[in-house]
Order: structure tokens, then C-alpha cells, then sequence
């Protein structure tokens, strides 16, 4: 969560929780959609689609949902939330004072994930792998410069053709009392319910890894992604939704916010590189149990 005072005291009034890149839209993208073409889907890349510069992705060719079902292997888009100098996400304290930013624990896990999976066999596509935007971000405006990466993000997963998203986030609140596990989809695609099956598990194996390290769980659910902007009149995120002037995700996707960073429990177990290793291992049993419920 980025809190700039104007935001601040605007989400103060609600019950801060998410700190996703969706928030609610009135702003059109400066893009519009691109005509539909029919083109092959890119083959994946036998190695992550990296970045370390800023670049221009085209928007992607086709506007149709990846398929659902097909034969493997699989492709996972991992997104590390936040990135840059100027979108950080939530901020905490370890146990030894230290400032904790979240777009670098993000991107730690995500790193983690992506060893895993490739690991267990699956292709994947990380929406970064450094301390960087796809886009300027220039931090002048925030609500723009947030929607114009997420478009960035999401055209870089659409192009991918990648079979799920999975968005990694820790926590913010301005109410420090706020702790544990939430995770986020979209009911409201043509696949919700894979998505809602995806969230399940990611839920179920991110409490089950935390119990085992003898962390306190709390069980925030899994939650309806227009929560994630706090505007009860939002559509939902853009990384999941459908946004006017947006081209959506086109694949099952969840946005998994594991713990708090802004809560004095949660933030100095983020801290813990044991920590971050068993959510990317939670990710990835996840992961897996969804395909073979996929198959069942
Ligand atoms: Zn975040």
C-alpha cells in the first residue's frame, strides 16, 4: 500500500487491508485496446522473461482467455508486487528495528518460487526479477503511473500466455493491530471458479506453512478482489479485473497477501528468510494442487 496522505485519509475511513496494485478506476487508459488479431501463441521461454531496463511491451495480440484446460507443462506468471524507486508497497520493522520495504520481500519470494517451480517442472514468467518498473513511474502521480505499470504487467502475463498469475504481496494497514492471511481473486471472469480453486489452495497451503513454523495464524480468507481498492463501487483490481480502457488478465489469477508488514507479530517473521522460503514453497504446493484438481 502506498500511503500518500491523500490516500491515507481517504482508506483511513475503511478498513485498510490490501496493499495489491488494483484500485478502483475512473481513469482511461491513454491505450486503447488493440484490435483483436489471431496470431500463434508464443511458445514459453525455456528460461524467465527478464527485464533490467525499462521497456515498451506491446499490448498483447489476442484478447481471448488462455485455454484452461490443454496438457502440460504449465506456465506460471509469478508477479513480485510493487518495484522501483518509486512504488515501494507496505513498510515494517524487523525484529532488530530494521526497515522492511515491501517490494523487496516480494521480490525475494518470488525469486524463491520461481526456483521452485522450475524445479517441479513448469515454465514460468517473472514480471520482474530486480528492484524495477516496466514503466517510468515517475512518482509525480501516483493513481496513473499505478494503472500504466499494471497494464505494463498485465500485457507482459497476456503475452506470456502464462496458465495462472500469482501476485505476491505483504500487508499494510494503518491499523498496526491488523495480522494474518488473506488471499484475493476475482469471482466475476469466465475463470472465476479457477481462480476461486487457485486462492483456495494458496490460502490453505500459506496457513498450513505458517502453523508449521509456529507462527500464529490468522485466517483472513479468501476475499472478493474489489476489496482490494476499499471503494465498494470498484469493479475490481485491474491485475484481475475487467477496467474500462484496460486490457485484462486473461488467465486464472490470485494476489496473495500472506502477512503484514505494518503489524509488530507478522513483519519480523517476513523478516526471516525461512519465512519467505516456506510461503514460496506454499505458493508452489499450491500451484501444483490446483493442475491436478484441474485434471480430477
Ligand atoms: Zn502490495
Amino acid at each position: 500500500m502506498r500511503l500518500s496522505a491523500v490516500a491515507f485519509a481517504l482508506l483511513a475511513l475503511l478498513v485498510l487491508t490490501a496493499c495489491s496494485s488494483g484500485e478502483p478506476s475512473t481513469i482511461a487508459s491513454t491505450r486503447e485496446p488493440s484490435t483483436p488479431t489471431i496470431t500463434p501463441a508464443p511458445t514459453p521461454s525455456p528460461s524467465p522473461v527478464t527485464f533490467t531496463s525499462v521497456i515498451a511491451v506491446p499490448p498483447t495480440a489476442s484478447a481471448t482467455p488462455v485455454p484452461i484446460h490443454h496438457s502440460g507443462p504449465y506456465t506460471v506468471a509469478i508477479e513480485a508486487g510493487h518495484g522501483g524507486p518509486s512504488w515501494l508497497g507496505a513498510a515494517g520493522y524487523g525484529a532488530s528495528g530494521e526497515r522492511l520495504i515491501e517490494k523487496d520481500l516480494t521480490l525475494d519470494t518470488a525469486l524463491r518460487l520461481d526456483e521452485l517451480l522450475r524445479e517441479a517442472g513448469f515454465e514460468t514468467v517473472l514480471v520482474r526479477d530486480g528492484d524495477f518498473t516496466l514503466t517510468p513511474f515517475d512518482g509525480a502521480e501516483y493513481r496513473p503511473n499505478m494503472i500504466a505499470e499494471t497494464q505494463a504487467r498485465v500485457d507482459l502475463v497476456n503475452a506470456s500466455r502464462a496458465d495462472v498469475l500469482v501476485s505476491i504481496h505483504f500487508n499494510g494497514s494503518a491499523y498496526s493491530s491488523l495480522r494474518g492471511t488473506e488471499t484475493y481473486y476475482n469471482p466475476d471472469r469466465s475463470f472465476g471458479a479457477e481462480s476461486y480453486a487457485l486462492a483456495s489452495f494458496v490460502q490453505a497451503e500459506v496457513l498450513s506453512k505458517l502453523a508449521g513454523l509456529e507462527h500464529e495464524v490468522s485466517d483472513r480468507g479468501v476475499r472478493n478482489d474489489a476489496e482490494v481498492g476499499g471503494d465498494p463501487n470498484n469493479a475490481h483490481s485491474y491485475l484481475l479485473g475487467t477496467n474500462d480502457g484496460f486490457r485484462p488478465s486473461l488467465m486464472p489469477g490470485v494476489i496473495s497477501e500472506p502477512l503484514f508488514l505494518s503489524n509488530a507479530d507478522d513483519a519480523p517473521r517476513i523478516a526471516e528468510e525461512e519465512t519467505r522460503q516456506r510461503l514460496a514453497e506454499a505458493y508452489r504446493d499450491a500451484i501444483m494442487a490446483y493442475f491436478v484438481w484441474l485434471q480430477s
